[in-house]
């Protein structure tokens, strides 16, 4: 396992009146190689959860995470290896970045480790390609002159440099257009297929999660309340419900018309998947009708 989480509680402004639990046993392990999804409500400890896995956090009560072999809640642990395991692309990462050019930015993480300018420039360019910025292009520009979205994988590729197992993205489609959207979503997909990478993804869009992960976890109550495949989590329409982050549309309309006695199953999570499914049922219901419903229709079309 590549990261464990055993009990882990956290509260802010410990002793003060302002005091605030935010995780409150929380359990969880991470695969080596997966894409774990994270989801919950706002404020439920998504953002805290996740400060962990690199020991920006560390447990200070009975609560242990354990990275790669790293207990970090023990004394001396080595965080600055752990911080090179795991690394952690916060929201809206480009505000961290400087006023430079994007070789420089992105250079900036191995140079500060001591790695030789000629190995820095070489982990530069193959970040760069690795986030689909071509760094024949790019590693001279100045991050002013770059989309949002760029400005992100720019900020992507830095973490990147590091040679790090783990990402962990936090909310990384926050705040960007449509097209910088599906540039990060792909960005992320093809790190993960094709350099192997662990990756955490942190969420407010269940759609992208749904999209994206092997494994969906669900933070609430200061607790994981659901861990499974998408398909599990995202059908557990009761559960989502009741903690108030919803679930998919998809789900959400087959949902209603189960409830309207269709025989459609919450499993379909993509809209096309969705259509189908609708339609199977559709056709599943005229053939079991003596009379067809909607008059000469022989179920062909919806
Ligand atoms: P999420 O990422 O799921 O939205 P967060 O982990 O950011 O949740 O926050 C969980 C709770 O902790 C919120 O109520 C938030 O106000 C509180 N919180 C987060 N960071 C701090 C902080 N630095 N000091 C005090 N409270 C905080
Ligand atoms: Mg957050």
């Amino acid at each position: 396992m590549l990261i464990t989480v055993e009990d882990l509680e956290h509260t802010y402004m410990e002793g003060t009146p302002f005091e605030t639990r935010v995780l409150n046993g929380v359990n969880l392990e991470v695969e080596e190689g997966e894409m774990l999804g994270l989801i919950g409500p706002s404020q439920s400890g998504k953002s805290t959860l996740v400060q962990y896995f690199n020991g920006l956090f560390v447990p200070r009560g009975e609560g242990r995470v354990v990275v790669d072999g790293i207990d970090t809640s023990r004394r001396g642990a080595d965080l600055k290896a752990l911080r090179q395991k795991v690394g952690l692309v916060f929201q809206y990462p480009e505000h961290q970045l400087f006023k430079g050019t994007v070789g420089e930015d992105v250079g900036f993480g191995p140079r500060c480790l001591g790695v030789s300018v000629a190995e820095t420039g070489e982990r530069v360019n193959r970040a760069l390609a690795a986030v689909g910025l071509d760094p024949e292009i790019f590693r001279d520009r100045y991050i002013f002159a770059l989309s949002g979205g760029q400005k992100r994988r720019a900020a992507i590729a830095g973490v990147l440099a590091m040679n790090p197992r783990v990402m962990v993205f936090d909310d990384p489609t926050a705040g960007l257009d449509p097209r910088g959207r599906l540039e990060i979503l792909d960005t992320i997909a093809r790190l993960h297929r094709e350099q192997g990478l662990t990756v955490v993804f942190v969420s407010n869009s269940l759609e992208d999660v749904a999209r994206l992960a092997d494994r969906v976890a669900v933070l609430a109550e200061g607790r994981v309340v659901k861990l499974g495949s998408p398909v599990d989590v995202f059908s557990d329409v009761e559960t989502l419900g009741r903690i108030g982050v919803g679930t998919l549309q998809t789900v959400d309309v087959l949902g209603r018309l189960r409830r309207k006695g269709w025989e459609v199953r919450l499993t379909a999570l993509g809209v096309e998947e969705a259509a189908r499914e609708i339609l199977r049922a559709y056709r599943a219901r005229m053939a079991g009708q003596a009379s067809p419903a909607v008059g000469g229709c022989t179920g062909g079309a919806l």
